[in-house]
């Protein structure tokens, strides 16, 4: 019996890389972000609603998604970002469950979706168990800094936009506190993947 398992965290927490660790060990994963970038651009009727709502700017002459025109508006505009989220937000989770028919198909054993904006986006209630990565503000910012060369400021302003870090912790089933070495991080994850997958897990 496959399982399936939510991850999400603070900007900087550590999602992607404990997914890459997971991957390793036999999961898949479902990047429900670089999902969303992919629809946005491929899927037709997403693109139509989007010029609907968003006006034809939102796609450049060469057909790609005019990502500068569409953040300039919902970055400082909640109720355009709501907009946008709603339509974009269940294509995705449509993908997913897609995504979930052929991983049981192939007898995958964890699959995992990957999502900033896990519970934002209702995606938190398609999967067995939920995942939060975490780490001390401040370490976040190092990190995100060091990966994108942005300012700290920068950093701050993205994580506005996310749900508090208490929160998040809150709403987890399993809380990864991601402050140690990378091979620490490592071995946490390996643990949290036998958990998961192991027979005796079933009746959880
Ligand atoms: P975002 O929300 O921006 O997508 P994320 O939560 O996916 O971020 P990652 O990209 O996985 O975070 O990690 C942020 C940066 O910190 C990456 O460059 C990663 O290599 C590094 N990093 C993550 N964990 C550790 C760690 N334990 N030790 C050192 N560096 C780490």
């Amino acid at each position: 019996h496959m399982r399936t398992l939510g991850v999400t965290g603070g900007i900087g927490s550590g999602k992607s890389t404990v997914c890459r660790l997971l991957e390793a060990l036999g999961a898949r994963v479902f990047y429900a972000d670089e999902e969303a970038k992919r629809l946005m651009t491929e899927d037709p009727a997403l693109r139509r609603a989007i010029v609907e709502a968003f006006g034809p700017e939102s796609y450049l002459p060469d057909g790609r998604l005019n990502r500068a025109y569409l953040a300039e508006w919902v970055f400082n505009d909640p109720e355009a970002l709501r907009r946008l989220n709603a339509l974009v937000h269940p294509r995705v989770l449509e993908a997913f469950e897609q995504a979930r028919e052929q991983a049981a198909r192939e007898q995958v054993p964890l699959l995992v979706l990957e999502a900033a904006l896990l519970f934002e986006s209702g995606a938190d209630r398609l999967v067995d168990h939920v995942l939060v990565v975490d780490a001390p503000e401040a370490e976040r910012i190092r990190r995100v800094v060091a990966r994108d060369g942005v300012t700290s400021e920068q950093v701050r302003a993205r994580m506005q936009h996310q749900l508090p870090p208490e929160e998040l912790r809150r709403r987890a089933d399993f809380v990864l506190e991601n402050t140690g070495s990378l091979e620490t991080l490592r071995k946490q994850v390996e643990a949290l993947y036998r958990r998961l997958t192991s027979v005796r897990s079933d009746n959880w």
